[in-house]
């Protein structure tokens, strides 16, 4: 059996960090309190949770220390922190805070925001804070009629197209298409600022260069993961025989046995540990 290890697969730096920063301090703080799951991924989380880390799912349950995860909060997080004086370590990744600026800036310059993304992922769910009224976001092609309708009724003639930093780049670039194809109209000022981060671009690039030479491939990470999940997507157009596991105790051994070529990847919140297991399973 040949296996392929993606050069990607694993922790991206904003996960990177985050982990190794709530380490850090759990050696040398109690009462540690993280809103959400500091990454999206159980066995990182389950790790931190018997470091004595707790996670929260509502910012007024925390007590003195609180983590903000790396894909960010709302606006309004920020706030009820400071009302409640908690002690804030904000781990956001750079890429994330970058897009908060962004959109601010957008939208204190008279700007229309069109957020493409997943609604339910605390990503997007933290930007759309950041975007004033006249914002929106658009997940699927099939929307954008709707969407638009909204912001022609909103007067203004200048629109700014973003991405959530985990989206996938060929569905990102179909939406844009599309946009512009429907909006078709020279007196909108269209502005596309292409915000999904290298981490995600760099795998998704690796998963379809990979998924071509293979006979199997096993993608590793969160089934909550929005960049795993997308890797997943994309390694199936090339290779039928694509598996999302999130351990090794997933991996079914006499299915996988029938293959000769593997192919591995992770996402970018995948550990190390959880990668090398599956490898050593393998060999
Ligand atoms: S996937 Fe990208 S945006 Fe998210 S933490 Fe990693 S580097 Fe930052």
């Amino acid at each position: 059996m040949e296996i392929i290890v993606g050069k990607t697969a694993g922790f991206c730096f904003g996960v990177s960090n985050a982990v190794n920063k709530t380490e850090e301090l759990l050696k040398t703080k109690k009462n540690i309190f993280c809103l959400g799951e500091l990454v999206h991924n159980k066995q990182v989380t389950n790790d931190l949770i018997s470091k004595g880390l707790t996670i929260i799912n509502n910012i007024e349950e925390a007590k003195q220390n609180v983590i903000i995860r790396a894909h960010g909060v709302t606006k309004e997080t920020y706030d009820k922190a400071k009302e409640l004086n908690l002690e804030v370590l904000d781990l956001t990744c750079p890429k994330v805070l970058k897009i908060h600026n962004i959109v601010e800036e957008y939208s204190n310059k008279g700007y229309y925001i069109f957020l493409i993304g997943q609604k339910e992922h605390p990503e997007v769910i933290g930007t759309i804070s950041y975007c004033g009224k006249n914002a929106d976001i658009i997940e699927k092609k099939e929307e954008i009629k709707e969407k638009l309708k909204k912001f022609y009724t909103s007067n203004i003639n200048k629109l700014l197209v973003l991405a959530q930093t985990t989206f996938s780049v060929e569905k990102f670039n179909n939406i844009v298409t599309e946009l512009k194809e429907q909006i078709n109209n020279k007196n909108i000022e269209i502005e596309v600022k292409k915000t999904i981060c290298d981490a995600t671009r760099l795998r998704q690039e690796e998963a379809s260069k990979i998924a071509k030479l293979v006979d199997i491939m096993i993608i590793i990470g969160g089934k909550n993961s929005s960049n795993t999940n997308k890797l997943y997507q994309i390694s199936k157009q090339y290779c039928k025989n694509s598996i999302l596991i999130e351990t090794k105790d997933e991996l079914d051994k006499e299915y996988v046995k029938k293959f000769q070529k593997v192919g591995i990847i992770a996402g970018a919140s995948t550990s190390q540990k959880s990668i090398d297991s599956v490898v050593e399973m393998l060999n």
